[in-house]
Order: C-alpha cells, then sequence, then structure tokens
C-alpha cells in the first residue's frame, strides 16, 4: 500500500514494546458508543487477571467531548456489560464493551442496548439468533475518495468485484484478513467475509448469536475493524451509499431464527413473522439506520423503501427466505433492509418485539425518538 508514512502506524517497532513483561498488570481498554454511533475508547490499568465482568470497575468520561452530556453536567458513566481478549495487546489484556449511563441513573440517550436487553430478556425462551451481514467501504484517508481507485476517475463497471480474485478486482485483502484475525482472536463469532459488488466494499458476517449478544459482537467487530484500518492508514466508513450513481450500497442484512423456526415445520413460524414484519413496515425502516432511502431504491439488489416485499430466493424483495430453508421447511429468513450504519441494537430490538411481542416495559420505537429529543 503506497501511503504517506507520516499518518501509519509503525506496528513493527511497537511490536517490541508489547514483548515486555507487564509485571502482573493489565490493561483494560473501555469501549463504547458515541453520538454519532461511531465507537470511543480509553484504556486503563488493572492490578489482575478478569475473570468475571463483574469484576470489572465502572468508570466514566467527559460526554460533552463525545455529543452525550451537556458542559455542565457531563460526566457520563461506563457500565461494562461484556469482554474480549485484546488482539493489539494480547497476553491477559481485555477489551471492555460498556453502557453508557447518565448521573441521574437513567441510560444514556445513545444507549440503545438497555431497552433492547429488556425484550431479549422477556423472550429468552424463543432463543432467538441473528446473523447480521456488515458491508462496509473503505475510504483514502487523505482526500476520502474511494480507496484504491484510480484518482480523479472510475474503475471499470461493477461485475469482477464482487468474492474477486486478482489484482484490479480486489482492493486491501490484508486489512480485511488482519481484522478476520482479530475477530477470531477476541472470540467475536464471525461467520465469514466476503469482497463486495463495488470495488473496495467489503463484508463480513457475525452469526448466529442469541439475543443481546448480536449487538455485543457486531459493535466489537466494528471497533476492531477500525483499529486494524488505522494501522493500514485506511479509512472505514459504514454510509450505506457512499457514492451517488450506478455503484452499490452497503446495508446490514438481518438473518433471524427463534427456536421454533429451526425446527421440521419451522416454515410456518417463519412466515407469521413475516407476516407481523408487514404491519410494521414504517415502525421498522424508521430504526434501519440514516441515509438509508438513498441505498433502498429498487435498484442494486435492494427492495424500495416504499413497501414491503417479500420472496424466496429474491434479492429484490424486503424480506428473503433462503432458496435451501424453502426446500427443508425450515430455518431462518433475511431482512434485507437494514442499512450498514444500523445500531443493531435498534435492529435486533425491534425484530423481537415484532416477531415475539410487545412487553409492557419496552418500545423500541421510542426508545429511538430519545436520541433525537
Ligand atoms: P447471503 O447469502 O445473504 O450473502 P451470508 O452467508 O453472507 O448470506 O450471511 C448469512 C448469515 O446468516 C450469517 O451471519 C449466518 O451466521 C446467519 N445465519 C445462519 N443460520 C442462521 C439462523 N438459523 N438464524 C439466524 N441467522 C443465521
Ligand atoms: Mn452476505
Ligand atoms: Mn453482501
Ligand atoms: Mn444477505
Amino acid at each position: 500500500m503506497v501511503q504517506e508514512i507520516s499518518i501509519l502506524e509503525h506496528t513493527n517497532i511497537l511490536s517490541k514494546y508489547l514483548d515486555l513483561d507487564q509485571r502482573g498488570k493489565i490493561v483494560a481498554e473501555y469501549v463504547w458508543i458515541d453520538s454519532s454511533g461511531e465507537t470511543r475508547s480509553k484504556g486503563r490499568t488493572l492490578s489482575k487477571k478478569i475473570t468475571d465482568v463483574s469484576q470489572l470497575p465502572e468508570w466514566n468520561f467527559d460526554g460533552s467531548s463525545t455529543g452525550q452530556a451537556p458542559g455542565d453536567n457531563s460526566d457520563v458513566y461506563l457500565r461494562p456489560v461484556a469482554y474480549y481478549p485484546d488482539p493489539f495487546r494480547k497476553g491477559d489484556n481485555i477489551i471492555v464493551l460498556c453502557e453508557c449511563w447518565n448521573n441521574d441513573g437513567t441510560p444514556n440517550k445513545f444507549n440503545h442496548r438497555h431497552e433492547c436487553n429488556k425484550l431479549m430478556t422477556a423472550h429468552a425462551s424463543e432463543q432467538i439468533w441473528f446473523g447480521l451481514e456488515q458491508e462496509y467501504t473503505l475510504l483514502d484517508p487523505v482526500d476520502g475518495s474511494i480507496y484504491g481507485w484510480p484518482k480523479g476517475g472510475f474503475p471499470a463497471p461493477q461485475g469482477p468485484y464482487y468474492c474477486g480474485v486478482g489484482t484490479g478486482k480486489v482492493y486491501a485483502r490484508d486489512v480485511i484478513e488482519a481484522h478476520y484475525r482479530a475477530c477470531l482472536y477476541a472470540g467475536v463469532t464471525i461467520s465469514g467475509i466476503n469482497a463486495e459488488v463495488m470495488p473496495s466494499q467489503w463484508e463480513f458476517q457475525v452469526g448466529p448469536c442469541e439475543g443481546i449478544k448480536m449487538g455485543d459482537e457486531l459493535w466489537i467487530a466494528r471497533y476492531l475493524l477500525n483499529r486494524v484500518a488505522e494501522e493500514f492508514g485506511v479509512k472505514v466508513t459504514f454510509h450505506p451509499k457512499p457514492l451517488k450513481g450506478d455503484w452499490n450500497g452497503a446495508g446490514c442484512h438481518t438473518n433471524v431464527s427463534t427456536a421454533s423456526m429451526r425446527k421440521p415445520g419451522g416454515m410456518k413460524a417463519i412466515e407469521e413473522a413475516i407476516e407481523k414484519l408487514s404491519k410494521r413496515h414504517k415502525e421498522h425502516i424508521a430504526l434501519y439506520g440514516s441515509d438509508n432511502d438513498l441505498r433502498l431504491t429498487g435498484r442494486h439488489e435492494t427492495a424500495s423503501m416504499e413497501s414491503f416485499s417479500y420472496g424466496v430466493a429474491n434479492r429484490g424483495a424486503s424480506v428473503r427466505i433462503p432458496r435451501s430453508v424453502q426446500a427443508e421447511g425450515y430455518g431462518y429468513f433475511e431482512d434485507r433492509r437494514p442499512a450498514s450504519n444500523i445500531d443493531p441494537y435498534l435492529v435486533t430490538g425491534i425484530m423481537v418485539e415484532t416477531v415475539c411481542g410487545s412487553i409492557p416495559d419496552a418500545d423500541m420505537t421510542k426508545e429511538y425518538q430519545r436520541q433525537s429529543a
């Protein structure tokens, strides 16, 4: 990769220091979600190896610097909810996923995990599984153009790039491979990767994950991708339509199944779920990512945003039943509407609310409105 050397991290020199003895201390990197749907993190030293999430202390940060709190009441609290082996620092060092809480004991308005988790807990007996297909695009760090594309021009039209092999057909496979390994090391349930239809657009899949773990693992996988990309001097965007015109957008297809869908005869439960989804199209679309209207045009393997549709093996429908699922009569379905920049807690939350039933003390539509209030 040719980049201005000043923006590259000197990972080769760093590796010498990563071998130094930590004298029994560990480093915990606390990760949270900010007001713009990006991850933030900061590290702290802990005196011993962590074996349970309950051992991790609560912490805080300056929410006025992240758009999460006013300057005159700026402390936002970080409550650890899950931790993962740190693929950068290795050893007993960990990455800690946190929920954000306000000073008055209420969840921060960008903490959608808390509300989502109420629904996941209430419907735990249905053993809902998700699989998210995270598409994203790489950008040049200097001018923000699509990574690797000819300056001031375009590559040849789409066609050879999807799952492409060979020079000029794929870009930055090193970044993607490094991220894959980092996810495996961290214990993220990454199930695969592929190059996408637009050159420099890629996808990774996380899942199946049960309940709240889906949102947790997708956020950690995104965090790891951004960290890996720093070292290579490449930018990542989760925008659903990074480039207007005849270029594919980026989505986050959401695959779903409950225990009853996964056993023989499960097609009935799948059809019932799709029927329920068809009645809440607007409510779902509202939570399926910003700028999704630029992507859901009815072209480039998407359905129109205006109406709900479904079909077997149909990549132009809102919801697709995979051909193999139809053939076996049970399995899962795929909601193709969510954009690449979703908050997975909102999407998996409303999915459970619609498919498994609402509960008195949670409402994903109101939860989303809270963030813009
Ligand atoms: P596509 O053909 O749409 O590109 P992918 O192979 O990229 O499909 O992604 C399929 C996703 O579905 C993966 O994340 C996988 O973990 C997930 N998945 C597989 N089986 C199930 C299931 N029973 N319930 C929910 N998700 C599932
Ligand atoms: Mn896919
Ligand atoms: Mn894809
Ligand atoms: Mn898909």
